[in-house]
């Protein structure tokens, strides 16, 4: 099925977001964790494409695995800033040819090695470029990345829902955006697009904090802003990994419930490959889920 007709559908779609196991680490564990989650019953489940392309061959692997063994729709992530127009016609053959409907198109994040191998001439600059082609294509759902605060490497927050609005235009048939603590932000952004005249629908990426490292990664890559009640629990808890990952959960619970309040089309959730996490949040939301109709 296609998601951007499970948007039309659904009052709130619900989605998983799992990686591929790192280049030598065997497949199989990912399926471990399908197992796991696929009994949640999401809507979709997306597999992430390694940054400068590793991991690509398991991205279309797994994606078509979600699908055809777990029987959930799948949303395969594809990269184009390192790829070559051959490289991503090859891809594009592979998702269609395993029956996969839905791709979430994005640019990549540019690899920080310095001696990263990429086509020169650079073949695809933006997201943008990859869309028009998926498009092309005709038989494609298309999802495309969004940032409530502003893409770090965009210096005018206005400027960024410009080049939003040019994905959709091109066409991006639904959104996802960037992981963020602050739902505020995530209304101020939604009225912004609104205004931009960008309409189609938005699913809300939500992270369960679990440790503190991965909350200094996250911050480092993705900018965002912590408001001062998360600030509360990671400055109590940090040092207190069991307490930091149960407040994480119930910090993430309580964002979701709100963004539900709220009319949200759909929440994404990034698993980060732990099943356990998924199921207490998914839990605690489902009554509210089915009862919302
Ligand atoms: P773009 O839309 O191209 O934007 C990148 C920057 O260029 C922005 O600053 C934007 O303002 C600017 N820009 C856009 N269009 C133009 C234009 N026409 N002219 C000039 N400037 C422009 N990364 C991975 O490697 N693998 C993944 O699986 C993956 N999954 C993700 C899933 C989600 C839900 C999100 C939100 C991000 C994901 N990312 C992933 C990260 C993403 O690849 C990076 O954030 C990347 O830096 C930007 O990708 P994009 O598609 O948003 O790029």
């Amino acid at each position: 099925m296609k998601i951007k007709d499970m948007f039309e559908q659904k009052k709130t779609v619900i989605s998983l977001e799992i990686f591929p196991p790192k280049i030598g680490a065997p497949v199989e564990t990912i399926y471990k964790t399908l197992d796991d989650l696929s009994d949640l019953k999401p809507d979709f489940i997306s597999v992430t494409y390694g940054a400068g392309g590793k991991a690509k061959d398991r991205t279309v692997e797994i994606a078509s695995k979600i699908k055809h063994k777990y029987g959930i729709e799948s949303l395969a992530h594809l990269t184009c800033i390192s790829a070559t127009k051959e490289e991503i016609k090859k891809n594009l053959d592979e998702i269609r040819s395993q029956g996969i409907e839905n791709i979430l198109a994005m640019r990549g994040d540019i690899p920080e090695d310095p001696d990263f191998d990429f086509p020169n001439p650079l073949q695809y600059e933006h997201a943008v470029d990859l869309i028009g082609e998926v498009k092309e294509e005709g038989c494609f759902s298309i999802g495309a990345a969004c940032y409530p605060e502003g893409h770090v490497d965009c210096e005018c927050k206005i400027q960024d829902i410009k080049y939003l609005k040019e994905k959709v235009d091109k066409g991006a048939d639904f959104l996802i955006t960037q992981l963020f603590f602050d739902n505020e932000l995530f209304y101020r952004f939604m009225e912004q697009i609104d205004l931009a005249g960008i309409d189609v629908p938005v699913s809300a990426g939500i992270i369960p904090v679990l440790n503190k490292n991965q909350i200094l990664r996250i911050t480092k890559l993705a900018g965002c802003a912590i408001p001062p009640k998360f600030q509360r629990i990671l400055d109590r808890y940090e040092n207190n990994p069991a307490a930091l990952k149960e407040a994480g959960e119930a910090y993430a619970i309580e964002q979701i419930i709100d963004l539900m309040a709220w009319g949200v089309r759909g929440v994404h959730l990034y698993t980060m490959n732990k099943p356990e996490t998924a199921r207490r949040i998914i839990g605690n939301i489902e009554n509210i889920r089915s009862l919302q109709g």
